[in-house]
């Protein structure tokens, strides 16, 4: 079993830590509506450092055939993480802690940039999820295929062609 990829740590003061808390708080109050939905139908919590990790009832996934056919993994909003299982919640750890990053610098203005740069990727013909450039941070922890993506949208810019990438990478659940 490969070890779980290192978790990027920041070291705050509590006045900082307060005042990214407070910015990604929009953000983070949808995280939390959605989270009632899935606690309301079953599902857990646990509080890992700064954030909420929360997992669907495992009962219900395997009720559930959408859950097994669809690629969700976890999704990040704000300080709350919602995955599939806590197991799945830790390996995607360091991979959600990225976009924990990305809105606690952005506020509430992450959303709609990760839209935006949704729709930049596919506006140049890219993926609208692996060319997002959020994603192409986020990817880059655990990832060496996603610097082939960032490689590849900054030849794109300069006109420049790129050899695809071996098979051997590692493949990944969708990860928001
Ligand atoms: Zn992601």
């Amino acid at each position: 079993m490969a070890a779980a990829p290192p978790i990027p740590t920041i070291q705050r003061s509590r006045a900082r830590t307060l005042f990214v808390q407070l910015w990604a708080a929009p953000t983070s109050l949808l995280g939390l509506l959605v989270s009632l939905v899935v606690l309301a139908s079953g599902g857990s919590v646990r509080r890992v450092a700064h954030t909420l990790e929360v997992a669907l009832q495992p009962r219900r996934l395997s009720r559930t055939s959408w859950w097994h056919r669809s690629r969700f993994g976890a999704i990040t909003l704000g300080h709350v993480i919602i995955g599939r299982t806590h197991a799945e919640l830790a390996r995607v750890r360091a991979h959600e802690r990225v976009h924990v990053q990305q809105a606690e610098r952005l506020g509430p203005f992450f959303l709609p940039a990760y839209a935006l740069a949704s729709a930049a990727a596919w506006w140049r013909g890219d993926c609208p999820y692996r060319g997002n450039r959020y994603e192409v941070e986020a990817y880059a922890v655990d990832d060496p295929s996603a610097r082939y993506h960032a490689e590849k949208a900054r030849r794109t810019a300069a006109g420049e062609a790129i050899q695809s990438p071996n098979d051997s990478g590692t493949r990944h659940s969708a990860t928001s």
